[in-house]
């Protein structure tokens, strides 16, 4: 089914906001820069004044746009319930259909978001290509000559940001985990277009807990991205049509919790019934669907963890990711499960929920801006003495990686799933501890 054009922020979505200014101190852009036109308040009473013809659509009002990191910590604290996150993506949508991008990045939408993010198989292929790059000396060999000296600054950050691809990949398949113990029913992984080639080991943690707490494991197969960075970037037809796959790939068995182990998806994948709100034919399936979808630590903590948990020795900081704090509103339970591993000790940084600058894609568009959040990211996490940063996300991984080695830190980077499965490899007496990876 087609997709409705782009309509813009509702009116009455944008008059919840009283200006109180409660919100400013907890966003990010408005810190950095201490302009009102970078904060929550100034960027609603923008679209406002562009919603009611008052102002046109300017580089500038444009620029206050791009800054906004969706981090949806203004929505959080909120006392209004300004839905910001619902308001910035209709914005950008609207933007995107009246103001023609430059050609050239027309051409990397329409290859990223068409041509690459909806087919997993060529996803696949990139990540066995990037893999092959990263062979020892190629890639070393490639940085020496400089040869990426051709290739667009955003192009060449992505390549300084990647780090080693997962050494085998993870794919859904037909095949069920078994639970331990007495059933507690099934479980079906969403595994995520990212997840599965730089971080396999965390969807197969995710797997190997889910079956240690008595869940029958399904990674369904049909499933492909969730659309979040469509979304975020005003493709909204695009979103949509990977969110009736998705549907689909989870509907046609039973009806299971879906399990997500990446905040950013599972933020998405629980507004779908916002995002087909306007589809006759999948308003209702999307409903359903989205009342099924869990964050792994909500499903984990809600449930109480079984098993034998052994004990992992690390000083941690959890570093809250923004999708799943301030969008999910999950901010207890993956510290509950973290406390509940035994010689697991947790510190809290001064601002954990304060957004890392990954955002998505956000590190490669607004290089500038993103690496000034990381920089106090890593100040404040420096400031724990914590030897690991355990957080909830891909982006927030790959962004907090990139952070150690810029400041030159040890430690290491995990998900809260990869140190439940530590703790339960040392229960069974495997005193192996993977590394994660810097
Ligand atoms: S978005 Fe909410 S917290 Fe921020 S100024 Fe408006 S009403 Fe106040
Ligand atoms: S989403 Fe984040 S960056 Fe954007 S206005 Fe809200 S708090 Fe600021």
């Amino acid at each position: 089914m087609a997709s409705i054009a782009p309509r813009g922020p509702l009116i009455e979505d944008l008059a919840r906001c009283v200006h109180c200014g409660l919100c400013s101190q907890s966003c990010p852009t408005y810190v950095e820069t201490g302009l009102e036109t970078e904060s929550p308040r100034g960027r609603l009473h923008l679209m406002r004044a562009k919603a009611e013809g008052r102002i046109a659509a300017t580089s500038n009002f444009l620029r206050h746009m791009d800054l906004c990191l969706l981090c949806r910590n203004c929505e959080a604290v909120c006392p209004s319930g300004v839905p910001f996150g619902r308001i910035m993506q209709a914005q950008r949508a609207e933007v995107l259909a009246t103001h023609p991008a430059p050609w050239w990045e027309r051409l990397l939408r329409y290859v990223v978001f068409t041509l690459l993010m909806p087919h997993p198989a060529r996803i696949a292929f990139l990540a066995g290509m990037l893999r092959f790059y990263q062979r020892p000396g190629l890639q070393g060999l490639v940085r020496k000559l400089r040869v990426l000296r051709i290739f667009p600054a955003s192009l060449r950050q992505m390549e300084a940001m990647l780090p080693p691809l997962s050494s085998h990949f993870f794919s859904p398949s037909m095949a069920v985990t078994p639970g331990h113990g007495k059933g507690r029913g099934g479980a079906a992984v969403f595994s995520g277009c990212v997840m599965p080639y730089l971080y396999a080991e965390v969807n197969e943690a995710t797997v190997r807990v889910l079956a240690r707490n008595g869940y029958d494991v399904k990674v369904p197969p049909g499933q492909v991205c969730c659309g979040s960075l469509q979304e975020h970037s005003g493709e909204r037809a695009a979103a949509e049509a990977l969110a009736r796959r998705n549907i689909d790939a989870f509907t046609s068995g039973e009806a299971d919790p879906i399990i997500v182990n990446a905040a950013g998806c599972g933020a998405t994948l629980k507004e779908y019934r916002e995002l087909l709100a306007d589809d006759p034919g999948y308003r209702d399936k999307a409903s359903e669907f989205a009342a099924r979808v869990f964050d792994v630590n909500e499903f984990l903590a809600r449930h109480k963890l079984r098993g034998a948990l052994g004990a992992v020795p690390m000083c941690v900081t959890y570093q809250d990711s923004c999708h799943l704090a301030h969008a999910q509103r999950v901010t207890s339970a993956p510290r509950a499960l973290l406390n509940a591993v035994p010689g697991v000790e947790l510190f809290e940084m001064h601002l954990p929920d304060r957004c890392c600058g990954s955002a998505g894609i956000y590190n490669i568009t607004e290089p500038e801006m993103s690496a000034r959040l990381l920089h106090n990211k890593m100040q404040d996490v420096q400031s724990t003495g914590a030897d690991t940063i355990v957080t909830a996300n891909p982006g927030c991984m790959l962004q907090l990686s990139v952070g150690l080695t810029r400041e030159g830190m040890p430690g290491r980077v995990a998900h809260v799933v990869q140190v439940l499965d530590w703790a339960y490899q040392a229960g069974e007496g495997d005193e192996k501890m993977p590394g994660a990876k810097k």
